[in-house]
């Protein structure tokens, strides 16, 4: 029978919480599962998931090894531990080419002969039945797996499957990530919830200035993103009174701090949302130096209204290191659609690279700021990704 053996990461490390943990991880290994039938055991340290319909093996094996905290994943034959039955299983996956070994482990001492034993006699086997292959012990092209198990059985495998490692989603607090369309902030999620946040998504939108593809498009990376974090609410806010306003009431000789503005706007906001949703923090995808906004006198002056951590994974990252990421995990091919986002619309010819903090404070007085953000947080639009 194709059994799926599952290990974990550094969970096991975690002393007294492991048992949080492991139910924590257990459970979400259960959520990417709802919609096959499978058994599930927990057995000295892996999980085994036993008798799904083999026709789904490719997709069940896939949704493991994307689920954080998932260290590596085989798909093993499990068979009685009798020498036939584990030689018969040895030999239908052996390799077809190259040099190979066999490696044993025996927990149940049970078994007649020794781990030595079993791994010389099984590789002469395969030797055997296909004398093009070579063994090699040390630098194998490919190792065939013998695990008996003290419950009489043997799992028989020979791939290793590495997962996306990281801690369970569920462990590490909740945080409220800002989503734009671009390709940071995607990632930056993504770098959060591996590390066992919990997120929600905050994404601002300037409808009609914006396209409703634009949003589209956001709710789109939302959902390519919830194959990491599980479960994703993504909430959509209005933003186009407050630019508006901003881009009215700023004298024109301040123009280069709209963006400051509306990003200390955004970062109100987001927390107001955070608060009502039980979060301790702000993600965003910010990277130093990578365009005006960013220097350390932009974030600081965005970090000024901020009253909760700001978490900015992706802070020491090239961009070069952001794409590669954005690409592996699946979010590029959408982030790099054209839709316009609403920091660009209004965008200052001359945004100010160094915001002075008394200068943003003096243009946010020509601002009813408190009543600005609280419209923006009645009228959310929160949408649950499915
Ligand atoms: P990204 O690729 O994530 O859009 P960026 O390099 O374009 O980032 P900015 O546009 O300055 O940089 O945005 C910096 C961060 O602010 C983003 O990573 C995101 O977290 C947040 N952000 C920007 N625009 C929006 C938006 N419209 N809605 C939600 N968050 C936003
Ligand atoms: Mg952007």
């Amino acid at each position: 029978m194709k059994v799926v053996i599952i290990r974990y990461s550094e969970i096991h490390l975690k002393g007294n919480n492991r048992d949080f943990f492991e139910r924590v991880l257990i459970n979400n290994i259960k959520t990417v599962l709802k919609d096959f039938t499978y058994d599930f055991s927990v057995s000295n340290a892996r999980y085994v998931v036993r008798n799904f319909d083999e026709l789904y093996l490719d997709q069940i094996v896939d949704a493991i090894k994307n689920v954080f905290g998932v260290y590596s994943v085989s798909v093993a034959e499990e068979v009685e531990s009798n020498f036939q039955a584990i030689q018969q299983a040895a030999l239908a996956i052996a390799p077809s080419f190259g040099t190979f070994k066999v490696q044993t482990n025996r927990a149940s001492k049970k078994f007649p002969m020794t781990s030595m034993q079993i791994s010389a006699q099984i590789g002469g086997d395969i030797l055997q039945q296909n004398p093009n292959l070579s063994v090699d012990l040390f630098h194998p092209e490919n190792i065939v797996y013998i695990d008996i198990r003290e419950n009489g059985k043997t799992f028989v495998y020979s791939q290793i499957i590495k997962g996306v490692n990281g801690m369970p989603v569920g462990t590490a607090g909740k945080g409220v990530c800002m989503l734009s369309g671009g390709i940071d902030s995607p990632v930056a999620l993504y770098m959060m919830a591996k590390r066992g946040m919990t997120l929600r998504a905050v994404h601002f939108h300037s409808y009609p200035y914006t396209s409703l593809q634009a949003k589209q498009k956001v709710l789109d990376l939302a959902k390519i993103c919830k194959k990491y974090t599980l479960h994703l609410t993504c909430d959509v806010v209005n933003f186009t009174e407050i630019q508006t306003q901003i881009h009215d009431k700023l004298p024109p000789e301040y123009e280069g701090y709209l963006i400051t503005l509306m990003r200390r706007f955004m970062m109100r906001i987001a927390q107001k949302i955070a608060r009502n949703n039980d979060a301790g923090a702000v993600v965003t995808g910010e990277s130093l130096g990578q365009v005006a906004s960013q220097t350390l006198e932009g974030l600081t002056s965005t970090d000024g209204v901020a009253t909760m951590p700001v978490l900015r994974p992706l802070i020491g990252f090239d961009k070069d290191e952001i794409v590669e990421i954005s690409k592996r995990i699946g979010t590029f091919e959408t982030s790099i659609l054209p839709y316009e986002d609403c920091c660009t619309i209004f965008l200052p010819k001359r945004p100010v690279i160094k915001p002075k903090l008394y200068i943003v404070e003096e243009l946010e007085r020509l601002l009813d700021v408190d009543a600005l953000v609280k419209q923006a947080v009645d009228t959310v639009e929160t949408i649950v990704i499915d």
